[in-house]
């Protein structure tokens, strides 16, 4: 039996309505054979909605209740999934993270996946059943609950593809599949028909909302195939594959923003050999995985440190920051959440000059001021300004003629 996993994002769940419309969907491919297992994340802004609720009550939640909390909400997806299934007179089963064996490391609210066993998945489908798993969820080795990161449903789908041995893994979501840009930002932002996994990877850890950044990587690791595509229609979407066709190699393939990222500056750090290294070692500790990093240069011995943080990190980064600087005896900390990330993404890059070039030019011709760069072998980023941030995506993309 050809087994397909199919992952349902909040969106394409958010009511009554959109979740019999993915059953009608998902009993589609019943019928034409396939064995299904679905994922399913929480409808709507749930997961939003539950972070919220938790800040009413506490600004530093304790991350095993915030697991608890947060893992509730792919529980109603999936439940009313199989609901909804078992009224079209097909047989469904729903399961959580836990139940079908994905065991994680200890580390709630971004746990890693360990293992999958998937033997209750198996076992349903040799019944003939539909599988509905949570997404975003897996238990550790003591049956605590945790949550693989936001948007970590993904991660859970390519996990099970590559647990159930599925050919094929399917990304369901909004919109129609990988664009240029974000098409709300730029009307002319194009779909494209494939992109590399490397290119998706940049992008989605650029700020490509996508996907996640991780589930890519697993992806890759593992060369499943990802159809990302619309659930509210049937046009094909954007493949993620190993090598993309030559024909759409353009020289970057998208333009991404991140507005969700700040930057911590540490003042007057000692300038000698070994306080980097005790600096980021105490944030990586941590879990806190830092982007940009900028050091100034050095007067009087000693130097600030600037880099960036994702948002939601910031509160902690700072306080771990201060205790730091009062240990080796440097400044203050700075934080800054004025700050967006524009980059440009694609393997051409590889192979044409003058590509950076061109990209702050078109922030220039814009009035856009640079604030911090970084390069990686396929993508340039800038940090700017939040204000300019739309102007300076469409200047970009413009620029390339990705339109
Ligand atoms: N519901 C979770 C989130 O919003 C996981 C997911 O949607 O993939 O982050
Ligand atoms: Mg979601």
């Amino acid at each position: 039996m050809k087994i397909i996993v199919q992952k349902f994002g909040g969106s394409s769940v958010a009511n009554v309505d959109r979740i019999k419309n993915v059953a009608r969907r998902v009993v589609s491919y019943k019928k034409k054979g396939f064995g299904l297992v679905v994922v399913v994340s929480a409808l709507g802004d749930t997961t939003d909605d539950l972070i919220a609720l938790a800040a009413q009550i506490t600004d530093t939640p304790p991350e095993r209740e915030m697991d608890m909390l947060l893992s509730t909400g792919e529980q109603i997806s999936c439940a009313l999934l199989a609901m909804a299934i078992e009224e079209l007179g097909f047989h469904a089963i729903s399961f959580t993270g836990g139940q079908v064996g994905i065991k994680t490391d200890m580390t709630h609210t971004k746990a890693k996946i360990i293992d999958i066993s998937g033997e209750r998945i198996k076992e349903a489908l040799k019944k003939g059943k539909i599988v509905i798993v949570t997404g975003f969820q897996g238990v550790t080795q003591d049956q605590d609950i945790t949550t693989l990161g936001r948007g970590g449903s993904d991660l859970t789908a390519v996990a099970l593809a590559k647990a159930v041995g599925a050919r094929n893994c399917e990304i369901y979501t909004d919109v129609e599949g990988v664009y240029t840009t974000d098409p709300r930002i730029v009307p002319q932002a194009k779909k494209l028909k494939q992109i590399t996994y490397d290119e998706m990877l940049e992008m989605a850890s650029l700020g490509a909302q996508v996907m996640q950044a991780r589930s890519i990587e697993v992806a890759k690791k593992f060369d499943i195939p990802i159809h990302v595509r619309s659930s509210f229609n049937l046009a094909e979407g954007t493949m993620i594959l190993k090598e993309a066709d030559k024909m759409e190699n353009f020289v970057i393939s998208g333009v991404t923003l991140n507005r969700n990222e700040a930057k911590i500056t540490v003042c007057d750090v000692p300038d000698k050999p070994g306080i980097a290294a005790k600096l980021f070692k105490e944030i990586s500790k941590n879990g806190i995985s830092v982007d940009t990093i900028v050091q100034n240069v050095s007067r009087k011995g000693s130097t600030d440190v600037s880099f960036t943080v994702p948002i939601g990190d910031l509160t902690k980064t700072k306080s771990l920051m201060m205790r730091f600087t009062k240990k080796i005896g440097g400044g203050r900390v700075l934080e800054n959440r004025d700050i967006a990330r524009v980059s440009i993404v694609g393997v051409g890059m590889k192979t044409h000059s003058g590509v950076a070039a061109r990209m702050f030019e078109a922030l220039a011709e814009k009035k856009v001021n640079i604030d911090m760069i970084t390069t990686s072998e396929i993508s340039i980023s800038c940090i700017i300004k939040k204000k300019f941030a739309e102007r300076a995506v469409r200047s970009i993309h413009a620029k390339f003629g990705l339109g």
